[in-house]
This record gives C-alpha cells, structure tokens and sequence, in this order.
C-alpha cells in the first residue's frame, strides 16, 4: 500500500474494520468461538459488554455461585493440556474459580487481542448488497463482518426487578444476574432474598451465614436436590486427564452431555421397594442424576408422583417447621417440569432462627419503600440487602439486546413471536449468515453447557469451511429444513409433561395457548447424529451461495 503525504502511514495499529467473523460475547462460547475460528483461518473480532471474559460466569458472582455439573465434564476438553494443568478443588467448582479458569483459557489461546472489552453491539444491520452485516457499538464503533456469530449465550439478560418504590429504597439492591464486581456487605445484614429458582438456591443458604435476618420471598417453590458437593476426585480427574481425547466422544454420546447412568426401567418394571431404593440410590448420588430415575419420569404422570412423593417426604424431614415444609413443597406441578434446583443445605437452612419464609402465592410484593418490601397484604418487611434472582428474558433476551436486523428491518424475535423456528438451532431463514450458537431447537440449555457451546461451534466452523473451500460467501437454511426441523423439535417435546408447565424454557401463545417448548429435548447424542448426516449429506438443509466477486 502506498501513501501520500498528509495521509497517516499505515502501521501495526491499522484499525480494521472488517472481519470474516464477529463474535458476540466473549463466555465460554465466545473464547472458544474466537480461536477456533481463527484456528480455520478466518478473521475474527469479539466484543464483550463486561469488561472481561467470562460471560454468565463473570455476571453471576453471587455468594453461592457454582456449576452444578462435574468439573470432570465441565472443561474444555479440546484442550489437554489445559485439561490436565488445571487443579479444580471441587467436585462443581464455585463461580470465581470458574472464572479464572476461563481467564485462563483466554490467555492461554491468546483470544483477548481480538476482543473489545467494555463494548456493546447495539446494531447488527444485513445489508444484501455488500452481503455482510453493518455492526455498531455503544462505543461508537462502525464494523462489517461476513458472518456474525452469537455466543451471547442464552441466560444472559436479566430480568430487571420493576417493583413501584424501588428507586426510594435506601439500602442497597442487587442481582445475582448482574452482581457487582465490588464487596457487597452481607455480614450482619437484614437481608431479602426475592426469587427461588436455582440462583435463589444456591444463595439463600449462604446468605443466611451471615445474614442477621434473611427474608426469602417465595412465589413458586421449586424441587431441589442436594448437590454432595466435596473436593474433586483428583484420582479420577488424573485418569480422565491421561487420555483426555476419549472424554469428547464420550459427551456426545450422552443425552446430556455427561456420562451418567442412564435408567433402563420404566417404574412400573420395579417393584416399590426396588422403586424406593433406585430413589434413594438417585439422591445419595445428588444433583440431575435425580433426573434419572425412571425412564418415564418425565412422560408419566404416575411415575413423576412417585418421585414427587419421595422429595416431599425428604423435605419434610430436612424442615422442622411442618408448614414451613409444606410450603417449600411444590404440589401443583411435576418434578423436573421446571428445572430441578441443586443445592447445599438448602431445605436446612429453613430450620435456623434468623430465616424467614414469606409465601408470596396469591399475596404478592405490592411495592418497595425507604426501609423494605410490602407485600399486597399490608406486611413490611424491613431490610437493608435486597437481593433479586428473578431469572432471565431466555433465548431472544441477548438478541433482542444485539438489535440485528434482516433486511426487511425484522428482529429474530419479531419472526419467532409464535414460538422459534430455526434450522437445528443453529440458523434461522430471513438471516443470511447469522449463526446463533447454543440457540433454540438445539439441546442448548437441556445440556452441558460446555459441550453445547464447543459442539455448535465446530459445526458452524465445518459449515464455514466448506463454504470457503466451494467459494460461497452466503447461507441460510431452506424453509423446508427449518420446517421439518420446528416440527422435530415440536414432536419430541409434544409428550413430556414438562410442556405444559409455566417456566421459561416454554414459549406461550397468549392468544390460542398453544405451547412451543424452545431448547431440543432428543437428547445431545441424536441432535449430533442429526448433524452428522447433515454434514455428511453436504450440509443438506442448507441454502448456499456465492454473492458478488468475492468470498
Ligand atoms: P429462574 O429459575 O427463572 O427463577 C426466577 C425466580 O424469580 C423464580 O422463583 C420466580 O418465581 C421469581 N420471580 C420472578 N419474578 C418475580 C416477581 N415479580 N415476584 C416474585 N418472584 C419473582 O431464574 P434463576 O434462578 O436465575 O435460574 C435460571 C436458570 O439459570 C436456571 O434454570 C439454570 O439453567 C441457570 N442457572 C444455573 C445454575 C447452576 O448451574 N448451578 C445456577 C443458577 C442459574 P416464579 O417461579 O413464581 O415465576
């Protein structure tokens, strides 16, 4: 390149502007998105809205943060060397442990020189002409990439508390979504916990360590089992890690992305007794081997009773209080309908003297004022911590938050607003080369995380690939692939009980309250085998083309 005086001479520090690849988050996905990529050849550019790597495990630093799969299976086993170096000290390791792992990851791949930190995409425009995407940014950035790949993950836009009043309180409130990078004091603190999904149950038992009073507004109970957490078995771990390369396969091969022991037997092939003992066997075991009971727990309604019956009995031994039991029990649903809460102590933690359980069915928290919480009956509930673990705006939440836009100006959200439709997750018609990574209509959030992310994103590489060496530049899924998979992943759904269940892996229509359950429940092993052929079949379902002169 040459310059004429007055020109800036062109440098190292070149600003570019334009990449094969933008990668959107920089979580577990997007760290290992960015030097896979890169690995392939392609030029890739992130942007990460925290100021570091991390994604849901840089966000959700509440007290009681921790994974609730095994360490041996929640790691980038891509990557021996890491494998075998890293030293988990727990069976499922803690959030900031969690996070220096992935810091890791990222240095050790060198990934942060392609990200910008502090820096949100707030644009992500098709523009069918030049065949790539116009991205912009908080920062006032201006981008263009070929293909724009989400690794935004599916948790990772926290629904924000609105109760009327809040902007008055004049103690301190958080989010264990959203939970600050700086000491929160807890010790000695009238305390209120508002939500009880899996983020309210891990928090609760150690905020009531230190709390001086612990409030814990409940509206919907959930199950939860005990997670036996402990030290990892580094004996097994060394084992695992000498021959890390057997691990993957392994993954995929299960319907959940972990090894466990699958059920062979349906209930009704046991006897009570033998039905009562795999139960217990299930709950010594602890955490979503409790899934895994009965091979029809989840489609029949008498099996599901036997296994409700079973953890109400236990919580009913776990709490001394007999009401306070009764209302930690869910009675109007199935177990393992919403996703099963796995905890330490956590049904314990109702016994101590400074935690206090305030239903909340049926008598809602009205508003919030200078000192507390009312609830619709009038009572105040003085405090100076609010903690909210409200949940998420699942799987368009962090779309919605990119603002990427189809050439008729439409949002994925606007085109899935009865439910969403999309070719194995992966790919949705109306976006060109717009990858969605762990999106719905794939195992997603159902699976390990670690597997769905690294799974999805091989594909997608594959699938880039095989672009690039054919010369095409544009993809889209066929509508009739994306039919045909919508409704694949309708039909398996269409007989657990779990369907029919408010929570918010199920998308409702208001209108005909017709239901669209969003993540794959075939299991990870045959949504691969789906992939496989796929691949096999030269990327079948696949719309490809070649736009323009170049690639
Ligand atoms: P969640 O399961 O959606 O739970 C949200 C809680 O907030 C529910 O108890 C909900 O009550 C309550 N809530 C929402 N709005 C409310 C309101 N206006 N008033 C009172 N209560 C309200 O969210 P989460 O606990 O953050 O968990 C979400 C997902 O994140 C999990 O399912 C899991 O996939 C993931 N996660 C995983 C781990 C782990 O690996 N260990 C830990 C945390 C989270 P209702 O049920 O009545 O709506």
């Amino acid at each position: 390149m040459t310059h004429t005086q007055g020109e800036p001479a062109a440098t190292e520090t070149t600003h570019h502007t334009h990449f094969d690849a933008v990668i959107v988050g920089a979580g577990m996905g997007g760290i290992y998105a960015l030097q896979h990529f890169r690995k392939l050849g392609f030029s890739v550019h992130g942007f990460e809205a925290a100021s570091d790597v991390g994604g849901v495990w840089y966000h959700n630093r509440y007290p009681g943060a921790r994974v609730d799969v095994e360490a041996n299976y929640y790691s980038y086993v891509f990557d021996p060397e890491l494998y075998s170096s890293w030293e988990w000290k727990e069976r499922y390791p803690a959030q900031p442990e969690i996070l220096e792992y992935l810091k890791a990851a990222a240095d050790k791949h060198d990934v942060r020189r392609e990200i910008e930190f502090n820096t949100r995409v707030i644009g992500a425009q098709w523009d069918p002409e030049a065949n790539q995407y116009a991205i912009t940014t908080d920062t006032g950035g201006s981008y263009t990439a070929r293909y724009l790949v989400m690794t935004s993950g599916q948790l990772s836009k926290p629904k924000k508390p609105t109760f009327e009043g809040l902007d008055s309180f004049k103690g301190e409130w958080v989010q264990t979504s959203a939970w600050p990078d700086r000491h929160i004091e807890t010790k000695g603190k009238r305390i209120a916990v508002i939500g009880t999904g899996s983020s309210g149950v891990q928090a609760i038992p150690v905020l009531a360590e230190v709390a001086s009073h612990l409030y814990v507004f409940q509206r919907t109970p959930n199950y939860s089992v005990p997670a036996h957490n402990g030290p990892l078995d580094s004996k097994r771990y060394g084992e695992l890690a000498e021959n890390v390369r057997a691990i993957w396969p392994e993954l995929l091969r299960s319907p959940t992305g972990v090894p466990l022991d699958f059920p062979t037997k349906a209930a009704s092939e046991l006897t009570p007794e033998e039905q009562q003992a795999r139960l217990e066997h299930s709950w010594a075991e602890g955490a979503h081997n409790f899934n895994l009971v009965f091979t029809d727990q989840g489609r029949n309604k008498e099996t599901n009773d036997i296994v409700v019956e079973f953890v109400h009995k236990k919580i009913r031994e776990a709490v001394d209080d007999p009401a306070v039991a009764q209302l930690l029990m869910p009675t109007d649903y199935p177990i393992g309908s919403r996703r099963l809460c796995v905890d330490t102590d956590y049904y314990k933690t109702f016994n101590r003297k400074n935690v206090e359980l305030v239903n909340i069915k049926g008598n809602e928290i009205d508003h919030i004022t200078e000192q507390g919480i009312v609830t619709a009956d009038g009572n105040e509930y003085q405090v100076d911590l609010i903690v909210f673990a409200l949940g998420f705006n699942a799987f368009t939440g962090a779309l919605d938050n990119t603002n990427i836009r189809n050439e008729k100006g439409e949002q994925p959200s606007d085109i899935w607003n009865r439910g969403p439709r999309t070719y194995l997750g992966l790919q949705t018609v109306g976006f060109p080369n717009l990858f969605v990574i762990t999106g719905p209509g794939s195992p997603s959030v159902l699976a390990n995380m670690i597997v769905s992310n690294v799974q999805h994103i091989n594909f997608a590489g594959e699938l880039l690939t095989y672009m690039r060496d054919r010369g095409f530049n544009r993809v889209e899924p066929t509508l009739e692939a994306q039919d045909a998979w919508t409704e694949h992943v309708a039909e398996v759904s269409s007989k657990l009980l779990r369907l029919n269940v408010e929570n918010y892996m199920v998308h409702v229509n208001r209108d005909d309250g017709s239901r669209v359950f969003q993540p794959y429940v075939g299991g990870m092993h045959t949504f691969v085998a789906k992939c496989d052929e796929v691949i096999a079949n030269d990327f079948e379902g696949f719309d490809f083309q070649q736009v323009g002169g170049t690639q």
